[in-house]
């Protein structure tokens, strides 16, 4: 049995004890990850805090050349690392190769990029005199200076995508970092941790602690060495971190939940409206921060949209002898002598796959517990609506009201449901009714429409006749219970550093 192992001040270890790590399309255990103690927290945190001076202190283009080069390895290595985070999450091996592993090397390029055209701010004071005091003239400037060891927590959706995500900005600006993958997920760290190693980093610059939330990741945010914690996760667990890390006084940035609504008004392009919606809610099985998981549709259209929709949902999963629900949303019964259906045959790992399997049974547990208090609730299920083990099918609901269970809780699955509305007040206010505000979509032929609603939405993004379009010099995040913060571009460059303001006097002293 392969077994993973944690990267703490350069040596590559495990831990007292250790955790399966589970194929969920096929349910083989394929690996052992290090069940990692708050001691290995500490452990890593001294050894990042030991490089820290040192890393701190190098030329920003020595920092920026070894992250070139760990870019260099991912690119090298893409095809592995593709596989084991198909593997590992159940995402299909296509998505993972044109997704998840160039962005990862992306990321690291572009912070390295970034931080050889970062610059200071100056301000430009003339002098005054003010009821007969006379203040001097003088220049201002920003020093920015990394804060120490950073704790990265990451989850399991998007592993090596959302590990880079943090890890490149935290350590362009100078901090050594300590970073908690999550433990259902953890395959692509632990190569990850292979590649830093040989890319040459300082030992205890980068260090890779795998292990729970508990005891592991709660050991990072609350330890007090750790001035900054970066957390991309469940609002639940994003609270509690705000609460420990706010009575430390520590810098947080919280990337959290969401349940992001699509507009699509009847002078949309709706061909292209439904192709994106269908996109937006099922790519990687629905478990993207930013899918869509609530079609708000202009009455006149919303039959029209919502078929196209299950058509073309239809058409991510290969039809074939008892492998897709019927019409009404029911797979075929089990037999008379209590015989199940055969399993679905879904191999993420297959190049033709478009749509994979959910990342854990406990989570596909969840999901369809949402699909059924759906239906008790008296939603109408167009398609889907049944799991087979982890794979649940793309699930589209209606006829809920804006305050049941699915339309308020974060699925963080393939479940859409499509509420029709009458006007732009009915559509905001629909939009707008759930305590999150990570992601909108708005598809519409009006420019006035375009500019003026994405300011009343309250999302941390709203894209305009598109989906996942991201450019990463945007600043990132969610309002309400989506997040605290911003990360991306400068915003992620200011969080991964203290600012402090030198004002210099240009004409001597301040005098009377
Ligand atoms: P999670 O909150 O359960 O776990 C996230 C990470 O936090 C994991 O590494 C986990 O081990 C760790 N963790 C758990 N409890 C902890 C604790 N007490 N202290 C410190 N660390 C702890 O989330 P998940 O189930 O892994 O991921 C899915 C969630 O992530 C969804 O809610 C999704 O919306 C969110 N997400 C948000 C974004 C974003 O950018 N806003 C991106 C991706 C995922």
């Amino acid at each position: 049995m392969l077994e993973l192992t944690n990267l703490i001040g350069g040596r590559r270890r495990g831990a007292a004890g250790s955790i399966p790590v589970v194929d969920p399309a096929r349910g083989d255990t394929i690996a052992l990850c290090p069940d990692s103690s708050a001691r290995d927290i500490d452990d890593a945190v001294r050894a990042a805090a030991g490089a820290f001076a040192a890393w701190a202190g190098a030329p920003a283009a020595h920092r920026a050349a070894l992250m070139n080069r760990l870019a260099d390895l991912i690119d090298r290595d893409a095809e592995r690392l593709a596989h084991l985070e198909s593997l590992n999450t159940g995402k299909p091996i296509a998505l993972a190769r044109a997704v998840d592993i160039p962005r990862s090397s992306d990321n690291l390029r572009f912070f390295a990029g970034a931080i050889l055209h970062d610059h200071t701010e100056a301000f430009e004071t003339t002098g005054a005199v003010r009821a007969g005091l006379q203040s001097a003239a003088a220049i201002n400037t920003v020093l920015r200076r990394p804060r120490g060891v950073a704790g990265l927590i990451s989850p399991w959706n998007l592993p090596l995508y959302l590990l880079t995500w943090k890890l490149a900005p935290a350590i362009a600006t100078g901090n050594t970092a300590v970073c908690k993958p999550s433990e259902v997920t953890p395959m692509t760290a632990d190569a990850l941790a292979g590649l830093i190693v040989e890319a040459g980093f300082p030992d205890g610059v980068i260090n890779i602690v795998l292990g729970r939330g508990e005891p592991c990741g709660s050991a990072l945010v609350s330890h007090p060495d750790v001035p900054a914690i970066s957390f991309t996760g469940s609002t639940r667990v994003g609270q509690w971190i705000g609460s420990t890390a706010g009575a430390m006084l520590k810098r947080v940035s919280l990337e959290l939940g969401g349940k992001n609504p699509f507009l699509i008004f009847a002078d949309a392009d709706l061909p292209a409206a439904a192709r994106t919606l269908c996109r937006a809610a099922f790519t990687n099985q629905g478990q993207i921060c930013l899918c869509a998981s609530r079609a708000l549709v202009h009455r006149s259209v919303f039959e029209q949209v919502r078929d196209d929709v299950v058509k073309l949902a239809r058409e991510l999963v290969p039809p074939g002898d008892g492998r897709w629900p019927q019409i009404d949303g029911r797979w075929p019964q089990a037999d008379g002598r209590g015989h199940q259906p055969p399993p679905i045959a879904i191999n993420p790992q297959d190049d033709a796959c478009r749509f994979g399997v959910l990342s854990s049974s406990a989570h596909a547990d969840k999901v369809q517990g949402l699909i059924d208090a759906a239906r008790s609730q008296g939603a109408t299920v167009h398609l889907g609506g049944e799991r087979r083990g982890c794979f649940v099918p793309p699930t589209i609901l209606s006829g809920l009201s804006p305050s049941s269970d699915i339309e308020q809780t974060e699925v963080f699955g393939p479940v859409l449901s499509m509420t029709p509305f009458d006007d732009d007040d009915e559509a905001v206010r629909l939009a707008t009714c759930t305590q999150y505000g990570l992601a909108a979509v708005v598809f519409t032929s009006s420019l006035a429409r375009a500019h003026a609603l994405p300011a009343r939405l309250h999302h941390g993004i709203v894209w305009v006749n598109t989906w996942m379009s991201r450019d990463l010099r945007t600043p990132f995040g969610g309002h309400r219970h989506s997040g605290v913060g911003r990360e991306g571009g400068a915003e992620a460059l200011k969080f991964f550093t203290e600012p402090t303001t030198v004002c210099i006097a240009v004409d001597g002293p301040a005098r009377r």
